[in-house]
């Protein structure tokens, strides 16, 4: 399949990458070339469990056939006509997109940043023109130790250092609350200025941070008995990972605004979208926003493709049968080595692992270690590993990397 003559040895690649990439992101020194369900292959042919998914955008496994299928087959048709004509796949896919997740109307964007922005700026749309808030006047409420993506607006919401530091000045209108505290959030969702609270209903990047049943339900009827809009950034929590279709529907809630991303093309393409009501969604009207790439024919076909693979093959109750499974030996693994490994939490195929701080090693190495025995995973807040395989995984391939981390932990 390969030929020998373009292979590059691993070492060239990451010289390539560190001479010639700007040097935002520290990844693990392995070179991948390959993927197909669970698995990643590197440059020289040893095979991983990818238990990262690329940070969920690959819950249908990679390269899925039907996926990469309805790629190929409208690459070859019609890539891209810009919002300034209808294409014939949009209508289709706004249509299956609606109805899969019950909203009205979707507005197609392309990253998930660009989700997260949409939605901010819908609110702040609904908000004078709905709710009759002052001009310029309007609050967005995010959570502590959010992430929602790396763009200035974003970024104003963060209180990450180094999402921040000498990137201001920042968007003005955002207030943080502390997350999974009711009372904090209801002394500020009365605020006669709120738009709109904008929270992730598992703190994905923070390090899989499950707030308290009930929790999310609670600021969602805080939400509504002050007419402020409940937005929820499911762009990793959602799709499968937590063992239901969205994270939201273990508190059996229905979000104003609903952002999408990551795995929403299973991997292969930026494909994002924001779901939200009539009376919410047409506050933008035409020429008020957009993006050239938004709601292209390629884009719309791997997106009916990911969201039907999703259901046919039941990834959803995969996710929350092994989920438990998963979390279970974890915590087992944790009984045995509680010097080492200060707490297990999670929800669905959506599991971490935090390592002592005193401990004399340390997250990242213990992720190399689980690299030089066949499985990838990332640590996230220095002392966090994040487990979150494709959701195609099955119980022998995830008892199979049961054993790696035990083994891996059992060596320190
Ligand atoms: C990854 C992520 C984003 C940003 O998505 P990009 O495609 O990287 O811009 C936003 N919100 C959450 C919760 C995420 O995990």
């Amino acid at each position: 399949m390969e030929t020998m003559t373009n292979k590059i040895s691993a070492q060239k690649a990451i010289e390539l990458e560190d001479k010639y990439g700007a040097h935002n992101y520290h990844p693990l020194p392995v070179v991948l070339e390959r993927g197909e369900g669970v698995y990643v292959w590197d440059v020289n042919g040893k095979k991983y469990f990818d238990f990262l998914a690329a940070y969920s955008a690959v819950n249908q496994g990679h390269c899925h056939p039907k996926i990469v299928s309805a790629l190929i087959e409208q690459a070859q048709k019609l890539t891209l006509t810009s919002r300034a004509f209808y294409n014939d796949s949009l209508g289709e896919y706004e249509k299956f997109i609606t109805s899969y997740f019950n909203y009205d109307k979707v507005l197609p964007m392309n990253t998930g940043a660009e989700g997260v922005e949409t939605a901010l700026k819908l609110a702040r749309k609904w908000a004078y023109e709905k709710k009759g808030i002052a001009e310029n006047e309007a609050v967005i409420i995010v959570c502590k130790n959010n992430f929602h993506g790396r763009t200035i607006s974003i970024i104003s919401a963060s209180n990450d250092p180094d999402a921040r530091h000498n990137f201001g000045p920042f968007t003005p209108g955002i207030v943080a609350v502390e997350y999974n505290n009711v009372t904090a959030f209801a002394e500020l969702v009365t605020n006669k200025n709120v738009a709109a609270f904008l929270i992730e209903p598992v703190q994905g990047e923070a390090g899989v941070i499950v707030p308290d049943e009930g929790y999310l339900k609670k600021c969602y009827e805080l939400c509504k008995a002050n007419n402020v809009l409940f937005i929820a950034d499911e762009i990793q929590s959602g799709l499968g990972r937590t063992g239901k279709l969205l994270a939201c529907d273990h508190d059996g809630i229905h979000p104003d605004v609903l952002i999408l991303g990551k795995a929403l093309s299973g991997g292969t393409y930026p494909v994002s979208a924001v779901l939200a009501s009539d009376e919410i969604m047409l506050c933008i009207k035409p020429g008020q926003h957009g993006s050239t790439y938004g709601g292209n024919p390629l884009a719309c076909k791997v997106g009916i493709a990911a969201l039907t693979v999703l259901k046919e093959e039941k990834l959803v109750e995969n996710s929350e049968r092994l989920g438990k499974l998963l979390l279970n030996e974890l915590k087992a693994i944790q009984a045995s080595y509680p010097e080492l490994i200060k707490t297990v939490r999670g929800k669905g195929l959506f599991c971490a692992m935090v390592i002592h701080e005193e401990h004399d090693k340390t997250a990242w190495e213990v992720c190399i270690e689980l690299m030089k025995n066949g499985l990838l995973a990332k640590p996230t807040h220095g002392d966090t590993i994040r487990f979150a395989p494709p959701l195609v995984i099955n119980e022998e391939q995830l008892m199979e990397c049961v054993a790696i981390v035990r083994k891996v932990i059992k060596s320190f």
